[in-house]
Formats: structure tokens, sequence, C-alpha cells
């Protein structure tokens, strides 16, 4: 089985061919397809973005299409930055930025009301229309400054309780152990399995 995975994004795709190889699925990414659509990501949910973005691609293609939607939501913002995360203060702001912005807006917020997670759905549709989305989270609290050197985006702020340090301080196999994106994709695992 061949599946497209809708993503530029190489770290992405190492870690999606490390979860599916062993099904025996071989994972390629659209620019190995050959395959160039332009996505508008307008739904209102991870879901429906993961669903916009592999609906695309397997009828693009003819073939099954895999996708993920990812973002940070933080409970005292109301959710916010949400499916919002990678266009919040604009895409090309760095995230330098960004946290220090996040960390801004938490100004006098106690431990207790500093709760948010990772999400992440992945959305799976193939040839026939049949179409599967698995959810996953990552819990943790936004912290105080930005700690440690590894991940990406909004990792440096990300403080897991249940690791006792920041996301960004977790190497990736830890990360991948418990993370939202992990999460999803074994789940999403799960379903290939039955259907295989
Ligand atoms: P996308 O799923 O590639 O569109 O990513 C959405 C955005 O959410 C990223 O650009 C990051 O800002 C944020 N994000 C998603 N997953 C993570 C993560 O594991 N660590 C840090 N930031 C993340």
């Amino acid at each position: 089985m061949k599946i497209i995975f809708a993503t530029g994004n190489k770290d992405k795709l190492r870690e999606i061919r490390a979860i599916f190889g062993e099904l025996g699925i071989e994972v390629v990414s659209m620019k190995e397809a050959g395959i160039n659509v332009d996505i508008v990501e307008d739904g209102t949910t991870f879901a429906e973005n993961a669903l916009i973005k592999a609906r695309a691609v397997a009828k693009a293609s003819g073939l099954p299409a895999m996708s993920d939607d990812s973002g940070l939501v933080v409970d005292a913002l109301g959710g916010e930055p949400g499916i919002y995360s990678a266009r919040y203060m604009g895409e090309d702001t760095s995230y330098r930025i960004k946290n220090a912005n996040i960390i801004e807006r938490l100004l006098g917020v106690p431990d207790e009301e500093r709760t948010a997670r990772f999400v992440c759905a992945a959305a799976l549709v193939l040839p026939d229309g049949r179409e599967f989305v698995r959810e996953g989270a990552f819990e943790g609290r936004i912290g105080y400054e930005e700690r440690g050197e590894n991940g990406f985006g909004y990792d440096p702020i990300f403080y897991v309780p249940e690791k006792g340090c920041y996301s960004a301080e977790l190497v990736p196999e830890e990360k991948n152990a418990i993370s939202h994106r992990g999460k999803a994709l074994r789940e999403m695992r799960k379903v290939l399995e039955e259907l295989c």
C-alpha cells in the first residue's frame, strides 16, 4: 500500500515513516508523488483542516492520502492560538517573538490556570471516499520563560508536568512517545492495520 502524506515538512515525514514503515506501507510526500495542489485550510477545527488537506490530495492523486493538522490550545487565552498556531502574529514572525507574546499575555496568571495542550488531528482519505480521523492531545502548562533546544515552534514554553521539564528539553523519542502527533498517528496506524 502506498500513501501520500500532505506535507512539505521533512521532520514530519521522517516521524511518520518511522511509525508506518513497519506496516509495509510506503509513505511518500506530495513532492515525491509529483502532486502540486493549492489547499486553502479554511476549516474551523483541526479535524476539518486535516480532512480538507487529505481530500484535496486524494482527489488529485487517486491514491490514499493522509494529513495532519496541529496546534497549541491555551486555556487562559480562550483556546488561542489553536488552529491559527502557525499563523499567530503572522506566518513569518519568529517563534521567539510568538512565545514571548504568549508569556506576556499570561502575566499574573497562576500556575493552575496556565493549562494548555498541543492537539493533533490525523486524517486519512481513501480513493473510494472512505474517511478516517484520529486525534491526540499532549497536556501541559505554559511556562514563564523559554527553555530547551529541541523540538520546534511552541515547545520551549510548553512545560510537561509528567516529565518535569519543558517540551523542548525532551529528546525526539521521548516527545514522540507522549506527543499529540505521536498519539494521533499511532491511532491512525491501528486504522491502517485493520484496512491492510
Ligand atoms: P501544522 O500542523 O504543521 O500546520 O502546525 C501547526 C503549528 O502548530 C506549528 O507551526 C506550530 O506552531 C504548532 N505546533 C504543532 N505541533 C507542535 C509541536 O509539537 N511543538 C511545537 N509547536 C507545535
